[in-house]
């Protein structure tokens, strides 16, 4: 057989390459980003238009190239930040890999404009599909522009397999970010289509954060200092109470590089413990400083994971100095060793009214003494539970009162009568619209076949997604005028989400009066929520739709819909009277698919007079 193994000519490699390397317009901005900031740039402007699809520019005012570098920059492999291999065990640059600018090259078309202090004139490069097409002397400022314009031209599945311009946008911003966010002493900006999206001047990294998060994001942040041999660590945590729904507001920046590590975030939320509510993700914003020596950032091409020689050691002086500021800052409880952690009251259920005990906690605890005799004595509390609340729980999982006392204790008796009346036959209760309710979980009602057994959240959700979906698509709900307009916190880019989706909230009943950079105001709600929700299930909509990117018209109003009726819905752990109970299962049978939640589980089943009979056989 014939020799077949050839080398590949450079321009296919280069191609292989830039799949590594760029897989979106965001990695080109992060890739020119860094090349400007390796050359010392105190100033760096971002132009994109169509979301980095037609055009990307980057411009700085660096240390430019002559004209030979600005040739080579293009080569693979051609890089002026290493020169031997133990080079990459000392590395204070971004780059290093010489690969960027060869491959972006490789698949758009790019122009380059660069002069050094030194020369007079500058040098103007076209490079298209990795072949040099023009090369001029120009007049241009000091630094650099690389301009890349059709990214993906000649790879139509690439850039068939781009998401939607708001996507994409998302993806750039999300790395512009980062990286102005490790270079406070850098001003950047970022314009999008001729709108400027950020205008960020020299700062410190507080003014920084607050700059890119927004006006009051100054007033959350705990500082975290702490300077070991190995390594030393600045930054922000946010404090407990404004964790947000997703985990948008996470940061490691390790050397000035953003970094993701699962490992070290595992760190920062233990030292959270106990403080956050549930499913909520702490804000972070950490600049560690180690020796260049003890870590490797050559495991992945984008060079967003790094391997730390010490990872155990870095994780627990992670913990305990967040741990210490936190305490510091009056956020956490002082520490105190004389005290058993294991009596404290857990942070969920710290702000909690105490729930008044259930009528069967009463019968069993002093069957001679009546329900209201018991809290007016008591005030509502219960002490057994505060001093044994892991047992209390347990005994009485899934029946969790809702914190209104009062509703609550209505409820009590009416259900107790209920469940006489029907013990005791009166005939009338048994017809076939009776329902009860199972652990505040399952509604059960009796079928001419048998029983049926609704699970009541997910039903109510069908309900709601089903009622939601009408709204938005056909006619629009009414709304709740407030008397007060709220006004409600955001970042950019949640403000940017909400921009997105405002109209589609508006058919659900939502008034939004003004869209500020980082606030907005509401002034309608719909009906079927309270103003004390509202602020929750925004954020609940806008962490489902930062899992879940939606690229279309279609799929965007059906996350709505689900996301919306999934925080409406009654929970488990609801205790439901029975014109509710009623009221939620007609609807249910009214929906067009009763059987499944709009996440596809299973709503109801049901049980036949055959399988009972079974049992009793
Ligand atoms: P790397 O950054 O890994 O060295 P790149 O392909 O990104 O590889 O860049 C190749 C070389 O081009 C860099 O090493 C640098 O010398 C030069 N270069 C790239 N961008 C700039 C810039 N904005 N200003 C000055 N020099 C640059
Ligand atoms: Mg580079």
């Amino acid at each position: 057989m014939s020799n077949v193994i050839q080398l590949l000519p450079d321009h296919v490699a280069n191609q292989i390459a830039a799949g590594e390397v760029v897989q979106r317009p965001a990695s080109v901005i992060k890739e020119l980003l860094e090349n400007s900031i390796d050359a010392k740039a105190s100033r760096i402007q971002v132009i994109i238009k169509d979301a980095g699809k037609t055009l990307i520019q980057v411009i700085d005012d660096g240390m430019g190239m002559s004209l030979t570098d600005a040739r080579m920059s293009f080569e693979r492999h051609a890089t002026s930040k290493i020169k031997i291999a133990d080079d990459l065990f000392s590395l204070k640059t971004k780059g290093f890999r010489g690969e960027a600018l060869a491959s972006i090259a490789a698949i758009a078309h790019v122009e380059l404009k660069t002069r050094t202090g030194d020369d007079e004139v500058g040098t103007c490069l076209k490079v298209e599909g990795s072949e040099v097409v023009s090369q001029d002397a120009c007049v241009t400022p000091k630094g650099t522009c690389l301009s890349v314009k059709n990214l993906f031209y000649n790879i139509p599945a690439r850039r068939n397999f781009l998401k939607s311009d708001n996507v994409e946008t998302r993806h750039i911003i999300d790395e512009f970010q980062r990286v102005a966010l490790a270079h406070p002493d850098i001003s950047f900006s970022l314009t999008h289509n001729g709108n400027e999206l950020f205008q960020l001047p020299l700062a410190n990294f507080r003014q920084r954060i607050t700059n890119i998060l927004g006006g009051k994001t100054n007033e959350k942040l705990v500082p975290v200092e702490e300077d070991t041999e190995i390594v030393k660590i600045s930054g922000f945590v946010g404090k407990p109470e404004f964790a947000k729904k997703s985990r948008g507001e996470q940061f490691f920046f390790v050397n000035n590089r953003f970094i993701k590590s699962p490992y070290l975030n595992h760190a920062v939320v233990a030292s959270f413990e106990g403080l956050l509510k549930d499913k909520s993700y702490p804000s972070y914003f950490l600049y560690l400083e180690v020796d260049p020596k003890s870590i490797d950032i050559n495991i992945h091409p984008t060079k967003t994971e790094i391997k730390f020689d010490d990872e155990h050691a870095l994780y627990a002086i992670l913990k305990s100095s967040i741990k210490h500021s936190l305490g510091q800052f009056n956020v956490a409880p002082i520490l105190d060793f004389e005290r058993d952690s294991e009596l404290d009251t857990p942070y969920d259920y710290k702000d909690k009214e105490a729930d008044v005990p259930q009528v069967e906690v009463d019968r069993n605890f002093n069957p001679f003494q009546s329900e209201n005799n018991y809290k007016a004595q008591f005030g509502g509390a219960n002490t057994y539970r505060k001093e044994k609340p892991a047992e209390w729980e347990s005994l009485y999982s899934g029946m969790q009162a809702e914190t209104d006392e009062q509703v609550d204790l209505k409820q009590i008796e009416f259900e107790s009568e209920e469940v006489t009346g029907n013990l005791f036959g009166a005939k009338e209760e048994q017809s076939e619209k009776s329902t009860f309710q199972v652990q505040k979980k399952y509604i059960v009602s009796t079928l001419k076949s048998g029983i049926l057994v609704i699970d009541q959240h997910r039903a109510h959700t069908r309900v709601l997604y089903e009622e939601l979906l009408k709204n938005i698509t056909v006619s629009s709900a009414v709304s709740q005028q407030l008397l007060f307009p709220l006004r409600l916190q955001f970042n950019h880019q949640e403000v940017e989400m909400l921009r997105e989706i405002k109209e589609s909230l508006e058919q659900t009943g939502f008034i939004f009066s003004e869209i500020k950079k980082d606030e907005v105001e509401i002034t309608g709600i719909p009906t079927l929520i309270s103003e004390s929700e509202v602020e929750i299930l925004l954020e609940q909509l806008l962490a489902d739709f930062e899992k879940d990117v939606p690229n279309n018209g279609f799929s965007q109003t059906d996350l709505l819909a689900k996301s919306l009726a999934n925080s409406m819905a009654v929970r488990s752990g609801t205790l439901l009277n029975s014109a509710e109970q009623q009221h939620i299962v007609n609807r249910l049978f009214a929906c067009k698919e009763p059987a499944l939640s709009p996440f596809n589980k299973t709503v109801f089943t049901t049980l036949s007079v055959d399988e009972l009979d079974k049992k009793f056989a």
